[in-house]
């Protein structure tokens, strides 16, 4: 039988799932895809293609898992502020002479009254709060980086994330559980009834947590932006159609 091109598609995102779906018509008619997570979340799943999950053991387990599958071309379609894989992907896919594309939603940027403070990581945005002495910090960081934060004394932080985080630490810390997409309305409420003067965010981009930022623009709250991570350079789009048309090509 013949071999049909197979498209890796190095996932965890909306953009990867909503590829996947556009592909999947098309899944051993012309093309297959194989769909691989991490295994952060348990039984990650995919609309369609076959899924792998783990780690292929940095970029020489990688590279032998392109040529050994084989794979004709790669899609990172990684979030934003993953740092290590896209890096590998990209070694990993010169080395065996794989096409990568990147397919990345474009970031956010600032708008007429907004009072941003961009900094690199989460070490700078811990320096960043320790600096202005806010009363009310709310971080939307997600749970797994609080740790250059917990020895910060004198504000409390209002952390929200869609799993339990660990508190733990010297800082006046709760917990606010909940998970996206927010409203607008929502999120003035939030930071308002939660009397917030400042706000940490991670610049992920995208729709589903972007009106924090409209509310705080609007209430006058400033956030510290922590920007992503570097990467290698690779082609990158930032819609899905954009990523079909280069996979076809
Ligand atoms: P990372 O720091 O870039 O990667 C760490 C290691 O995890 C990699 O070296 C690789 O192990 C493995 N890995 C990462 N993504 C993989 C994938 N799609 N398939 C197979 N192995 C993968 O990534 P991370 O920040 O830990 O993120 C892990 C996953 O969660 C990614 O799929 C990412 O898209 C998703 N995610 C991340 C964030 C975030 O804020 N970082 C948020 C939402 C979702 P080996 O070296 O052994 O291959």
């Amino acid at each position: 039988m013949r071999r049909l091109p197979t498209v890796l598609v190095l996932g965890g995102t909306t953009e990867a799932t909503t590829l996947i779906e556009a592909l999947a018509p098309r899944i051993g008619r012309d093309l297959d895809v194989v769909v691989s997570f991490a295994g952060r979340t348990t039984r990650p799943t995919a609309p369609a293609g076959t899924v792998r999950i783990g780690g292929f053991g940095g970029v020489d387990g990688l590279a032998e898992y392109l040529s050994s599958t084989p794979v004709d071309v790669a899609v990172d379609a990684l979030h934003p502020f993953a740092a290590v894989m896209p890096c590998n992907a990209a070694e990993a896919c010169r080395a065996v002479g794989v096409d990568l594309l990147r397919l990345q939603r474009p970031s956010w940027s600032t708008t007429d009254g907004d009072d941003w403070a961009p900094v690199a990581d989460m070490s700078e945005a811990s320096a960043e709060v320790a600096l202005r002495s806010p009363q009310r910090v709310l971080l939307t960081i997600g749970r797994q980086e609080l740790d250059p934060f917990r020895p910060i004394v004198g504000p409390t932080f209002l952390v929200r994330s869609i799993e339990p985080p660990d508190l733990d630490g010297a800082w006046a810390a709760v917990s606010i559980l909940d998970r996206g997409p927010f409203h607008l309305e929502g999120e003035r409420d939030l930071l308002a009834r939660e009397s917030v003067d400042l706000l940490v965010t991670k610049n992920s981009g995208g729709t589903a947590t972007a009106a924090k930022l409209t509310a705080a623009r609007e209430l006058g709250v400033p956030v510290v932006m922590v920007e992503r991570p570097p990467k290698p350079p690779v082609p990158t789009v930032s819609s899905v159609d954009e990523a079909i048309a280069w996979i076809d090509e």
